[in-house]
């Protein structure tokens, strides 16, 4: 395959139409909802309508959950489809496997002209031809007319396409101009053996059918447009125009994809058991044993966790069960994974869409308004984009400090249906005065939902903070004069607290290391949102509660003997 110099194409003159394809196997990854909101910005900034479609013809691997969690992301990022499938509601026709009936006149019309063909192979005897390619040397390339070809048979057979063996060329609108050379094409499969199309047919039939203008897809699908091409030739069909992203990679240059999070749960285990050391997993296996194999809940045994370490497979939700028993946390790679560990949509897409997009001018924070405004073909790259985590990060801290409170309200409560924390107890009143608190400081959701957790639950005080600020360093002494000063507030508001407070910061020798007391007294750490407003919101009753409780715990450490 060749590509030469960019050739922008002029505009189509139909209305754009562009879609969004997603097979429901899993969860929507970062790549996919960087390809649904290129397909979204471009189809709203060109007045055009956004199509989402189910392609759910590999019946294994496909799941309801799955289309159902794809959505729910989707929507979460607010891109909004004019045409697909019903959120809530059953499969409609944006379902592919609703549509076997519209594929089926196409594949025999393809058979009738002798475009498409019967081919009895068994997966044993295709491997075994492949490895005899392999040998010679040469690639392994299905074509009707090659030799050694399994005659008719009983079982079910596959429809194979007879792809022309001509030279594939095409425009793509980001790369330029692509050449395929005839010999490097298969006759692709179009109909499988349980009479389901494959994607390579389905796709064809349906965006000429929808009348998709657009397709932007990944780049990994590059090498698949010259076999669409073909399928649109034989139809006669006008294509519609392609342009391929790039890929989306981590820092260290490896492809960003679901397969990482088995490798930190992998490197997580190991790491595990050479501390332990003991390279045994038993141990830990039995201790998962109550949860194992139940539902969607993966078997655990000495043996799965065994083979998952020795790489013989890569489970994502043994990778999650593996690394949730010996708390570690994985890599975010899914939507959903960054929807749970608070991140703004709007941050989240913000991001996402300078992965191999480039605004112009070092611009870095869009609005929706103004990625609209800048987004065109012309400025995506063409090399691989960087998920840089980092930056994620400080950009989801930046969307926090911009987003007005009634904003993050209706943030928190949406993460907040996602994942479970003891701030989905707070009402709207309580829940605005932590997001006061932390709004300045926090960089996720789940970092104020972690940190404010004490305000819900009697914390367990962090011993060593509890040894430092309350058993050492006269902080005994002085959390007994705090609780008398604490006492002899008239009224537990800000008003009688604040010169208290000034009294609490200045006592002892130096300046704030008594208030430190209070803070792990009331907190259970040496880091909480400023004690005034802590006070506040825990209220009287509770605040002398948790001194009492800290001064019971932490004695006062006995003076040094004298010498
Ligand atoms: N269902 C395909 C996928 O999820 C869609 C590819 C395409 O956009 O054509 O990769």
């Amino acid at each position: 395959m060749t590509n030469s110099t960019n050739t922008p194409s002029t505009a189509a003159d139909t209305p754009v139409r562009t879609r969004f394809a997603p097979s429901p196997t899993g969860f929507l990854h970062v790549g996919g909802a960087r390809t649904a909101l290129f397909n979204w910005l471009f189809a709203r900034k060109h007045g055009g309508q956004f199509v989402v479609r189910i392609e759910d013809t590999d019946q294994v691997r496909s799941t309801a959950e799955s289309a159902a969690g794809i959505l729910s992301d989707l929507q979460w990022l607010g891109l909004d489809w004019d045409l697909g499938p019903v959120p809530g509601a059953g499969k409609n026709e944006y379902f592919q496997s609703m549509r076997l009936d519209i594929y089926r006149p196409y594949i025999d019309d393809l058979l009738n002209r002798g475009l498409a063909y019967e081919a009895w192979e068994t997966p044993q005897q295709l491997a075994a031809m492949r490895m005899a390619a392999e040998k010679a040397k040469r690639p392994f390339r299905y074509r009707q007319n090659m030799p050694g070809r399994a005659p008719r048979g009983d079982g079910p057979c596959v429809i194979r396409f007879a792809i022309p063996w001509e030279e594939i060329r095409f425009v793509d609108e980001i790369l330029g101009e692509i050449r395929v050379a005839g010999d490097e094409h298969d006759d692709i499969i179009i109909r499988k053996s349980d009479g389901f199309p494959t994607y390579h047919f389905a796709v064809v039939v349906d965006d000429h059918l929808m009348g998709i203008t657009h397709v932007l897809r990944a780049q990994e699908h590059l090498m698949n447009t010259p076999k669409h091409l073909g399928l649109y030739a034989a139809f006669g069909w006008q294509p519609p125009r392609h342009a391929h992203m790039p890929l989306v990679f981590n820092m260290d240059n490896t492809k960003m994809s679901k397969r990482d999070k088995a490798k930190a749960a992998r490197h997580a285990l190991q790491l595990y058991a050479r501390q332990k050391n003991d390279a045994d997993f038993q141990k830990l296996a039995e201790s998962l044993q109550p949860s194992a194999g139940v539902g969607s809940i993966p078997r655990v045994d000495s043996r799965a966790i065994g083979d998952f370490v020795a790489k013989k497979n890569d489970d994502t939700a043994l990778a999650a069960v593996l690394a949730a028993s010996i708390g570690v946390t994985l890599p975010e790679i899914d939507v959903h994974d960054f929807r749970r560990s608070g991140y703004l949509a709007d941050a989240l897409l913000n991001f996402i869409s300078l992965i191999g997009w480039s605004p112009g001018e070092n611009r870095e924070i869009l609005s929706r308004a103004e990625m609209l405004d800048l987004f065109s073909l012309q400025t995506i790259g063409k090399t691989s984009g960087r998920f840089d985590r980092k930056k994620l990060q400080w950009m989801n801290g930046e969307y926090i400090r911009r987003t007005s409170v009634d904003g993050l309200v209706a943030a928190v409560r949406s993460f907040l249906q996602v994942v479970e924390y003891p701030l989905a107890d707070a009402d709207d009143v309580i829940l605005r005065q932590i997001i006061a608190m932390y709004q300045e400081r926090m960089a996720t959701l789940a970092e104020m939902a972690e940190n404010s957790r004490f305000f819900f639950t009697e914390p367990k005080i962090d011993r060593s903070a509890g040894e430092k600020f309350i058993a050492r360093n006269a902080g005994h002494a002085a959390l007994v004069q705090i609780r008398d000063l604490l006492l002899s507030a008239a009224l537990w508001n800000s008003e009688s607290l604040s010169p208290i407070m000034e009294q609490i910061i200045a006592l002892g020798e130096k300046r704030g290391a008594a208030a430190q007391a209070l803070r792990v007294a009331v907190s259970g750490g040496a880091v909480s949102p400023p004690l005034l407003e802590t006070l506040l919101l825990l209220g009287r009753d509770r605040t002398l509660a948790r001194v009492d409780h800290a001064l019971a715990l932490f004695k006062a450490d006995p003076p040094e003997p004298s010498q």
